[in-house]
């Protein structure tokens, strides 16, 4: 694709990177076939074709409008496009030029700033988040069945965390909302990490990965999230930390731009590349020990007795991170019969805060991927990323789980 960025941008770093991207695109059109927001409103300009055109537009002096803020919100940040490119055009990355550049000239009205807003101030934060999840969860007998499957029934209790006993030491992102609506999911990891020999350590300080407040736009502020875990991080890095383990991929996609995103700060530049490199999905450092693992499953179930299960792939983890089929291997492994999802590849609709700003759209791609997971009679879901298991919760009977929690069970 030729370009022609104006001056106002062209010799910026955004514009640098937004002009290899574009001239990468061939404008052949093959990513609207994967694109569910283009799949549920056929118009070209809520597909990624038509979105990388918008911005084009914007980035080569056009005069963006609310309109063409209304497309680039509609897109879920998926990132099946990217999966499906020929050439590479990595979207998700132009979305975020874009979108920044269009938020500072079109601006949001005052109902919706103060709704983003408040969004902004409360998700990151666990100190908020955490007693108005309870309060929510008091009062959801009395909610509206739309806010009411916002609001998961009582979680299942963290459980024990090993104490750190092992000479192999790993960092574990604690997250924002995820000890709150799933307080089990890390402590789970940990229990399954000491089973394996290695103590998963948690460091006072670090929080919320930046990602919440990154896709609101408010890209300076969420790099303040992620160089305070780099502060929290780092002096267990030093003293040996193998690793960071995110067991939300939606996190680990942010964690894994640290580098990319501080690249040209000076004091943290280093540090966040390094945090990139670390980072590790739960399922990347379960399948590198699975040698260790085997020996310690209690008992392989017989054919008949094997249990079906859906496994729903989160975005992030097979197009983010591209972990495609690593989950769904070692459950194999451990004896479950994982039931055919169709459309596996197709966003479940949580997207972070799109369910919450975009409730039509995601409500839709929502009762799509119910009835693909659903159609198996699995007795169960697993998924791995907190945002989808919350989501997904909200709209079928059977229980909704991050998956390490199949493996801490096979270990019984
Ligand atoms: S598939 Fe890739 S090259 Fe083709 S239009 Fe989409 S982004 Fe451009
Ligand atoms: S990120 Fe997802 S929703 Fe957005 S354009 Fe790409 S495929 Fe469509």
């Amino acid at each position: 694709m030729q370009t022609s960025l104006a001056d106002f941008i062209r010799d910026t770093p955004e514009g640098k990177e937004a002009d290899a991207i574009l001239r990468k695109c061939t404008h052949c059109g093959m990513c609207t076939a994967t694109c569910p927001t283009y799949q549920l409103l056929s118009d070209e300009l809520d597909g990624p074709r038509g979105r990388i055109y918008l911005i084009k537009q914007v980035l080569e002096g056009a005069a963006p409008t609310a309109k063409t803020q209304l497309h680039l919100d509609r897109c879920l940040t998926c990132l099946s496009c990217e999966t499906t490119c020929p050439t590479g055009v990595r979207y998700g990355r132009l979305a975020d030029i874009g979108r920044k550049l269009v938020e500072e000239r079109v601006g949001r009205g005052p109902v919706e700033s103060a709704w983003r807003g408040a969004i902004n101030a409360v998700v990151p934060k666990p100190s908020l988040f955490g007693p108005l999840f309870k309060l929510g969860r008091l009062m959801r007998p009395l909610l509206p069945p739309a806010l009411k499957s916002k609001v998961p029934p009582a979680p299942t209790a963290a459980g024990i965390w090993p104490a750190a006993a092992h000479a192999r030491r790993m960092l574990v992102l604690e997250g924002c909302a995820q000890p709150s609506l799933s307080p089990a999911t890390n402590a789970t990891a940990a229990r399954v990490l000491d089973r394996l020999g290695i103590s998963l350590i948690r460091a006072p300080g670090a929080g919320c990965c930046g990602g919440v407040t990154f896709h609101l736009n408010q890209q300076e502020d969420a790099l303040a999230y992620m160089r305070r875990n780099i502060d929290a991080w780092w002096p267990h890095i030093e003293q040996g930390a193998e690793a960071v383990v995110i067991t939300a991929s939606g996190c680990g996609v942010m964690v894994k731009e640290y580098g990319h995103r501080l690249q040209h700060d000076p004091a943290y530049a280093k540090k966040a590349r390094r945090i990139s490199e670390l980072s590790k999905d739960i399922s990347e450092v379960i399948a590198a020990e699975s040698a260790k693992l085997k020996p310690l499953i209690s008992r392989q179930p017989s054919a008949a007795s094997r249990q079906r299960i859906a496994f729903h792939s989160p975005c992030t983890l097979q197009h983010g991170l591209k972990l495609q089929g690593k989950v769904e291997s070692l459950l194999s492994d451990l004896g479950y019969e994982l039931t055919h999802v169709e459309d596996a590849h197709i966003c479940c609709g949580s997207a972070g805060t799109y369910s919450i700003l975009q409730p039509e759209l995601s409500q839709q791609l929502r009762a799509n991927k119910v009835a693909s997971l659903e159609s198996g009679a699995p007795v169960a879901i697993l998924t791995a990323n907190i945002g989808c298991q919350t989501h997904l919760q909200g709209a079928t009977a059977l229980p909704v789980r991050h998956w390490i929690e199949a493996v801490d069970d096979s270990l019984r």
